[in-house]
């Protein structure tokens, strides 16, 4: 018998034969708003047309400046805010036309980990009740098993014995959070989209967090689609990143070959303005200039062009595809052939024109 080939758009590292976990193709997320003075609704373009591939058992990073889109993505692709066009598929299955009792399994195998635990805790019930409610809901296990799987659960993030007495405002950033994670861990979803988990703790306590994501993964498998601002975060948890710039991916690539050597303008920007952590490398001066356009009025052609210092008349007409590098990645950019590749550390390039 032949080997199974390795399903295209399934990330390197996947087992031959394995088709990707999660894969959205061409995804459209509009919001209608009020303009004041205004009769008519304007349209806010929060993702136009982005695909993007999550396989098994990795986590796929997602970065771009506030009012990219990524947001919406994640929560598009759980089916949590309404999308305008594309596909989504999540373990082989249509996501957006899914029926009733699909959307039922979707809900157990695909979780939402946010920002700011506390607001995502219901503060009135204690821990135990917290993690236990989505097996309760979802007829997870009998009554009989779930106080322990509840143990089990909280002991898997790392929760002290008797942390399910406690109610959320009793415990430190840290540990909410590892309740919001064990919560999500419940159901055994394939798929956890983790949006700025990080973001309001400490860095002691970051670092604890992000590698009790990692021991989690490990232990079960999950995937993550990791959405952050903090570069140096995905890069430490990604094998693969995607960045987005005002709805659109610009760039994808694995996160050793993107953060260290980025191609897209705008990538190197935000990498040129991530902190380096040893202080020994001097940081490059920030290359992103002025502000990111609005949504409702997205810049013809590239949509980088009002920004970008390479810009050129071409720019500013012809929207750039993604195109294929030779590593293996993409990038949006008409000029990236000619561009000098940035080194991440160096505070090179981007003289501008
Ligand atoms: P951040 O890093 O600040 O979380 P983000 O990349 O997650 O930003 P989104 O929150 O997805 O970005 O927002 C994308 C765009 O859609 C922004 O311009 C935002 O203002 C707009 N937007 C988000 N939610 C809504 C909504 N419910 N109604 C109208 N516009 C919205
Ligand atoms: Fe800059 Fe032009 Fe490339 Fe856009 S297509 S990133 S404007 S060089
Ligand atoms: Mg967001």
């Amino acid at each position: 018998m032949s080997a199974p080939r390795a399903v295209p758009g399934a990330p390197p590292g996947a087992p031959p034969g394995a088709s990707p976990l999660v894969e959205v193709s061409d995804l459209v997320v509009n919001y209608r708003v009020r303009v004041r003075g205004a009769r008519s609704h304007a349209v806010v373009r929060a993702v136009d047309g982005v695909s993007l591939t999550v396989g098994r058992g990795v986590t796929v990073g997602l970065v771009g400046e506030s009012g990219s889109g990524k947001s919406t993505l994640g929560r598009a692709l759980l089916r949590l805010t309404p999308a305008a066009g594309g596909a989504v598929t999540f373990e082989g299955h249509e996501v957006l036309s899914a029926g009733r009792g699909s959307l039922r399994v979707l809900r157990q195998r695909a979780q939402l980990v946010f920002q700011n635990p506390i607001g995502s805790l219901n503060g009135r019930m204690r821990v135990g009740s917290i993690v236990r409610e989505p097996l309760d809901i979802q007829r997870i296990g009998d009554r009989a098993s779930r106080p322990q799987r509840v143990r089990e659960l909280l002991d898997q993030v790392g929760l002290p014995a008797g942390a399910e007495h406690r109610y959320p405002h009793e415990l430190s950033g840290g540990q909410q959070q590892r309740v919001a994670l064990a919560r999500a861990l419940a159901p055994a979803p394939s798929l956890i989209v983790c949006d700025e988990p990080v973001a309001a703790l400490d860095v002691s306590v970051q670092a604890q967090v992000l590698e009790l994501l990692k021991e989690v993964q490990r232990a079960t498998g999950v995937s993550y689609l990791f959405i952050a601002h903090d570069l140096n975060v995905v890069r430490h948890l990604a094998r693969e990143t995607y960045v987005m710039y005002l709805g659109a991916v610009v760039e994808r690539g694995a996160s050793s070959s993107l953060f260290e050597r980025p191609r897209h303008p705008y990538t190197q920007g935000l990498v040129a303005a991530t902190p380096v952590a040893d202080p020994a490398r001097s940081s490059p001066p920030p290359l992103l200039r002025g502000e990111i356009p609005s949504p409702m009025d997205v810049p013809a052609g590239c949509r980088f062009h009002t920004r970008c210092p390479f810009a050129r008349d071409r720019c500013r007409t012809e929207v750039p595809v993604l195109a294929p590098t030779p590593d293996g990645g993409a990038v949006a950019c008409h000029l990236w052939e000619e561009l000098p590749r940035a080194a991440a550390s160096g505070g090179t390039l981007l003289s501008g024109r």
